[in-house]
């Protein structure tokens, strides 16, 4: 994972047309089977190259649902964002 979505989403939908590199599905396509939208690590570049930020979590509305996650399968990464914030889970947006 890069960004993570947790259970504390509300399914709004806000996040999904933000994503640049289409890393997030909705509640029906979660592999997982939770009830939640999800990220695939995989697709994941943290917004770098497009945003100063990640654009899923600054649509979000829903404080502390995306978090930082371990780098993963993400083919790109913020260099910025510490270890410590990543195995806390840190939230993208304070
Ligand atoms: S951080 Fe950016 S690339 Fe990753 S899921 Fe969110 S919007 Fe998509
Ligand atoms: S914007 Fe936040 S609350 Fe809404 S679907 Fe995306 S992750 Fe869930």
């Amino acid at each position: 994972m890069s960004v993570i979505i947790n259970d504390t989403c509300i399914n709004c939908g806000a996040c999904i047309d933000e994503c640049p590199v289409e890393a997030i599905v909705d509640e029906d396509d979660n592999p997982e089977d939770e009830d939640i939208y999800f990220v695939y690590a995989d697709k994941c570049v943290e917004c770098v190259g497009h945003h100063d930020e990640p654009a899923c979590a600054t649509a979000c509305p829903t404080e502390g649902c995306i978090t930082w996650s371990s780098i993963g399968e993400s083919p790109e990464h913020r260099d910025d964002i510490t270890q410590e914030q990543r195995d806390n889970l840190a939230n993208v947006v304070e």
